[in-house]
């Protein structure tokens, strides 16, 4: 199917992307101009989905390679998607786009939990449902989440919005003769260790049959261009 004839969109950002132009956390005026973008993508009608990673706060890799219990930094990293989706969450709402979060890690104070009823009625009434916490358990990431969240909540795409405005066959920032893939197959991702998103995220799209768009995040318009057609990305299919 078209991307233009999506009806509904999991759009998975980065950590990284929260922090604009900072070295670190969260940019309050960066998230809103996300959030704007994410206005603009619904107000043609799309249900959205969000996944969020956390990567500008912690990551489980960095703690276990200082010396911590693997798990034990996974559950930290997993905490710190959370604080990203309340910022989002309170970006969108200034907006007066209405959301939900639920997450993978129960906190009943701060938000819902993930059912997935629930987040269909979500959807249904016009909110856009952002999932927190991943998949809930260590030992896994927010791309395995969003691919998660795609596949249960039938998602037409996953939308991989990052830094780079697609995937290449090498390192651009190393290669200056790097070419962008216009779309490339899930199992060329797989065998030549192409950089999307991990390869249990990746298998489970090609298993659910969900494409994959790769595109940049930090250019003004780009989400709305991207679902018109009309963007610079790469399609995993
Ligand atoms: N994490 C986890 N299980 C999950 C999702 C996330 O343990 O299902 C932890 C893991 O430590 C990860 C961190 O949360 O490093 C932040 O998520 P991720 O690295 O996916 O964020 P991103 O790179 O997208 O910013």
């Amino acid at each position: 199917m078209p991307l233009t004839s999506a009806k509904r969109i999991l759009l998975k950002l980065s950590g990284e992307v929260l922090m604009g132009e900072q070295e670190f956390g969260i940019d309050p005026g960066f998230v809103q101009e996300l959030a704007r973008e994410v206005k603009t993508a619904k107000e043609t009608g799309l249900e959205i989905c969000l996944v969020i990673g956390g990567g500008n706060i912690f990551r489980g890799m960095a703690g276990a390679a200082q010396g911590m219990d693997r798990a034990q930094a996974d559950y930290m990293g997993m905490l710190a998607t959370v604080m990203n989706a309340l910022a989002m969450q309170n970006a969108l709402e200034q907006l007066g786009v209405e959301t939900r979060v639920q997450s993978a890690v129960q906190m009943d104070q701060v938000c819902e939990p993930v059912i997935r009823r629930r987040a269909e009625r979500h959807l249904e009434k016009g909110r856009v449902v952002i999932f927190a916490a991943g998949v809930g358990a260590p030992y896994f990431t927010t791309d395995s989440g969003a691919a998660l969240r795609a596949a249960e909540m039938r998602c037409d795409a996953l939308l991989k919005g990052t830094s780079v405005d697609g995937v290449y066959d090498s390192d651009p920032k190393k290669n200056a003769d790097a070419k962008r893939f216009e779309t490339v197959s899930y199992d060329r991702v797989l065998s030549d260790n192409l950089k999307v998103m991990d390869a249990s995220a990746v298998a489970l799209c090609r298993d659910n049959d969900i494409p994959i768009v790769v595109f940049s995040i930090r250019e003004k318009g780009n989400l709305a261009r991207v679902l018109s057609g009309e963007g610079v990305q790469t399609i995993v299919k």
